[in-house]
């Protein structure tokens, strides 16, 4: 058990406490759910803003600034008086004494007891076994990792520029990405987007439509949840725009100068590349095992936790678990299960408060899947309506800039993609690293 401060017990005394641990898709639902409830709402996360991951791959190709998709929690959530934001990183759970544990920015601990604890703390990259990869293929999962990854890219074309070797400029115009689900399709054809069309008339040593963006799966198709139509208007429409694509061939090594895949008849291949970005597997959060330690609750073999019905964990009515952390009903690790899953979990809580029936088991409501392949061509299946082309990136749009928090994020996402279109041109194009002399030199 864990010493708790004297402040935190004396706000508990006076109204119920309710702890949501991560301000993603499902928490960030939840919390919004619970205003006006007559208890205190803390919301926990290690960093301080929302994510709105699905476009994260435009962030890290210069098309938007990072803040449009990142809105501060503060800001947020500046209207509802019952919540109130703590950065921090969640470490521990102790069920018995109703306790989280949390790491602060200032390096110190604490422990903060609460009446009902709600944990949204998503998914964390998996590198199947091969994390020493990660330093020569970096993933794009949180908002550091895409500017990271803008530097990264961008960095390669200032190489090639430099470089005086035929060979080495091929080497440094060479992108690959692993992964052909939406994260990778997504950021494929937007990298071949940028090369043809922003760079153009930008480099004098180098012309950019020559670099070559390569897609790697060891999977068949691209895209596999979508259906086989969308799937090979996919594959066409990326092949258009000079995707080079590779499926069936499995990554068998990264390191500083490539990729080593196998394909299907053993046979090895190497792609020469500094610039390698994984977008290939994601697993469950380790507040999942910790949250299963702490309870007895058990977790499936992407480390989810199995949670009941109404996604309270077994035993533990007072614990929730939700979105891409839990499994309830195998449902795929997408935002919407988690915004419904943060909904029911708060009409849950609301009810208990006022001493009203349940709510019920949770239902999700199936409302389709999208992913974009170019500036003006996405697919798109919503309950059976398949939609691709324009039609299919003006319902992407639509969705997504519904789904953005806040007015003003809309109206600046909206702004910026109407002057890439109009322009071609993308304003995010910085590198915010200088370069630097090594040591001695
Ligand atoms: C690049 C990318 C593109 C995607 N595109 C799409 C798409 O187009 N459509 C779609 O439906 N889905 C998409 N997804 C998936 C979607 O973003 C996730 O399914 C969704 O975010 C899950 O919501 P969540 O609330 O479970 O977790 P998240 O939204 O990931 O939120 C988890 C939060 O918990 C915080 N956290 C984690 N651990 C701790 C801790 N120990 N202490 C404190 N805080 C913690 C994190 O900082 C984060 O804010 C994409 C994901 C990625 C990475």
């Amino acid at each position: 058990m864990w010493e708790t401060s004297e402040q935190d017990r004396t706000v508990v005394q006076g109204r119920p406490r309710i702890v949501v641990v991560g301000a993603g898709f499902g928490g960030l639902r939840a919390v919004r759910g619970l205003r006006g409830v007559d208890a205190e709402v803390v919301l926990i996360d290690r960093v301080n803003h929302h994510l709105f991951q699905p476009l994260l791959y435009q962030v890290a190709t210069a098309l938007l600034p990072a803040g449009d998709i990142a809105p501060a929690l503060r800001s947020v959530l500046r209207k509802q008086d019952n919540a109130r934001v703590l950065l921090g990183e969640v470490t521990g759970v102790d069920a018995q004494a109703k306790t989280v544990r949390l790491s602060l920015p200032d390096g110190s601990t604490r422990a903060l007891d609460y009446d009902t604890l709600v944990v949204a703390a998503g998914s964390t990259d998996s590198y199947f076994g091969h994390d020493e990869w990660r330093t020569h293929a970096p993933p794009m999962k949180t908002l550091a990792n895409a500017v990271a990854l803008r530097s990264r890219l961008l960095r390669a074309f200032e190489n090639a520029a430099n470089a005086e070797d035929p060979d080495e400029r091929a080497r440094w115009l060479t992108i690959v990405v692993v992964g052909a689900g939406p994260t990778g399709v997504e950021l494929a054809g937007q990298v071949a987007a940028m090369t043809r069309r922003a760079f153009r008339r930008q480099f004098r040593t180098l012309d950019p439509r020559q670099a070559r963006v390569v897609l790697v799966d060891a999977a068949p198709a691209v895209l596999p949840p979508f259906a086989e139509p969308l799937r090979e208007h996919t594959r066409r429409e990326l092949e258009r725009l000079g995707v080079e694509i590779r499926l069936n061939e499995a990554v068998a090594d990264i390191d500083a100068d490539g990729v080593t895949t196998t394909d299907e008849d053993h046979m090895r291949h190497r792609i020469c590349a500094p610039t390698v970005v994984w977008a290939a597997g994601v697993k469950a959060s380790p507040l999942a095992a910790e949250l299963a330690k702490a309870t007895g609750a058990e977790v499936d073999r992407k480390g989810r936790l199995l949670v009941a019905p109404d996604c309270a964990l077994p035993g533990h009515p007072e614990i929730f678990a939700i979105g891409d952390m839990v499994n309830l009903g195998d449902l795929p690790g997408m935002a919407e299960p988690a915004l419904q899953q943060g909904h029911h979990v708060a009409k849950v809580i609301r009810s208990r408060l006022a001493g009203e029936p349940s709510p019920g088991p949770f239902r999700y409501l199936d409302l389709g899947t999208m992913a974009t392949i170019s500036p003006g061509d996405a697919v798109a299946d919503i309950r059976g309506l398949r939609l691709r082309g324009l039609p299919g990136k003006i319902a992407w749009a639509g969705v997504h800039l519904a789904f953005l928090v806040g007015w003003r994020n809309r109206v600046a996402v909206l702004a910026e993609w109407a002057w890439t279109i109009a322009t071609g041109r993308r304003t995010q194009q910085v590198i915010l690293e200088p370069v630097r002399s090594p040591p001695g030199s």
